[in-house]
């Protein structure tokens, strides 16, 4: 390093893991453990210039190392947009409890143009979106779903994941999409053929097995995704075992929605606990534990102050308008419309966008765990309180798997 003053950019934070302190980079998600003068140093960078001679011998391997790692830079506000959504259309044949994409047009709405959806593809493209997830209501409601699909594959996307109930997947239209949908995901609402159907009108178990079948046949890649809630969190070792025997990965989603829609099925924080317990030990043997693509304990140590919506993922609604989620498509989030705008109108939207940081989160600001979390789901915040701000009311899920993160962790290094 040469002669020059340093202090810490702003997305550098300070806490603790159990008692070990650690200075963490929200830009990278890393963090590094601290000897009590690194702490001491780390500490002062945080909050002034400091000079070359206050940095003794014992620290300069970590200042070089932070260094190396952004720390001092301020990071200009660039737009990291990785993954989005794609909403192609609005009907669905179901209409399950608590569906994030169900507004007042479903079923109602015209189907976008595949010309609309093409210029929102090629949108998103342009601003760096990687990763494509094609929802709907039900995409196989289109026929010219593997037209999309196409599309987003010519346009560099690495890859593009269908998100489906399953009822309408036939050998014919997987036989399409083959080379160039890269997984099909289907989600179940009951681990077993006589299964209580939960959130829908019926139990589909075996159709929807049929349809992981189909999946694998075509060559794409079957995934399951079962919804857990209240009353099935039991059932999760039993889906990795369906998962296993189908030759498909799982992962899960937790419903979601106001305590006043879920009704019995919203998980009191007992369930919570529990299905963090469940987690923590399966996670520890089993190779694919998430819950909702943004938390997975496998990376559950990793530093952030909130969560990738409108920062690294956007959703583009079935009427093109752009939210920062899937789960926020809400007037006073919009962001622009995919149909319509070039990407530059759209990118500069994007990055007069921000979240709420943990840091501004009632209940989350003084936690011990924040810039581990993140503050949980603005989405939950939103459907329980009617805004972003407010503390996830599954807080007790990131809590208890935190806990037993940072104690294994602890043991492990200690
Ligand atoms: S664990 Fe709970 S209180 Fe802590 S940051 Fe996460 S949501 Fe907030
Ligand atoms: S708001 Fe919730 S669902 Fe959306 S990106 Fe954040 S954590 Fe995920």
């Amino acid at each position: 390093m040469g002669y020059h003053f340093v202090k810490f950019g702003s997305h550098i934070v300070r806490f603790s893991l159990g008692g070990i302190p650690v200075v963490g980079n929200t830009a990278t998600g890393g963090l590094v453990g601290l000897t009590f003068a690194g702490a001491n140093l780390c500490d002062a960078l945080l909050v002034r210039e400091v000079s070359p001679d206050e940095i003794t011998d014992k620290c300069a391997e970590l200042v070089t190392y932070l260094e190396s790692q952004g720390a001092f830079d301020e990071l200009e506000e660039r737009l990291v947009l990785q993954s989005a959504y794609l909403h192609v259309t609005n009907t669905c044949n179901l209409s399950c409890v608590g569906c994030y994409s169900a507004d007042a047009n479903r079923n109602r709405a015209c189907d976008p143009s595949l010309s609309d959806l093409e210029h929102a593809v090629d949108v998103l493209a342009e601003l760096g979106v990687k990763r494509l997830v094609i929802s709907g209501g039900e995409p196989f409601v289109r026929q010219d779903l593997a037209d999309i699909a196409r599309h987003a594959k010519t346009c560099g996307m690495g890859e593009v994941v269908v998100l489906t109930n399953g009822t309408l997947c036939t050998k014919e239209n997987l036989a399409q999409l083959a080379g160039l949908a890269d997984i099909v995901s289907i989600s179940f609402d009951g681990a077993s053929p006589d299964g209580p159907a939960y959130i829908r009108e019926h139990q589909l178990f075996d159709r929807l097995i049929h349809a992981v079948a189909m999946v694998k046949e075509a060559g794409i890649h079957a995934h399951i995704l079962p919804t857990l809630h209240a009353k099935n969190i039991h059932d999760v070792p039993v889906y990795l075992e369906v998962a296993e025997q189908l030759g498909a990965t799982v992962g899960f989603s937790l419903l979601s929605g106001s305590s006043a829609e879920l009704g019995d099925l919203m998980p009191c924080d007992a369930c919570l606990c529990e299905l963090a317990d469940r987690m923590f030990s399966l996670g520890q043997e089993a190779s694919v534990v998430s819950i909702d693509d943004e938390f997975d304990l496998r990376r559950a140590l990793r530093v952030r102050r909130a969560c990738g919506a409108g920062k690294t993922n956007v959703s583009v609604a079935a009427n093109g308008n752009v939210y920062p989620c899937h789960m926020l498509h809400k007037p006073e989030l919009l962001l622009g419309n995919a149909f319509a705008d070039d990407a530059t109108t759209l990118a500069k939207h994007i990055k007069q966008f921000s979240m709420p940081a943990v840091d501004e989160i009632a209940g989350c600001s003084s936690c011990e765990h924040r810039y581990l979390c993140g503050g949980g789901c603005r989405a939950r915040s939103y459907d329980e309180n009617g805004e972003i701000g407010r503390r996830d009311p599954y807080c007790v899920f990131y809590r208890r798997s935190l806990d037993k993160t940072v104690e294994a962790f602890v043991s492990q290094v200690s």
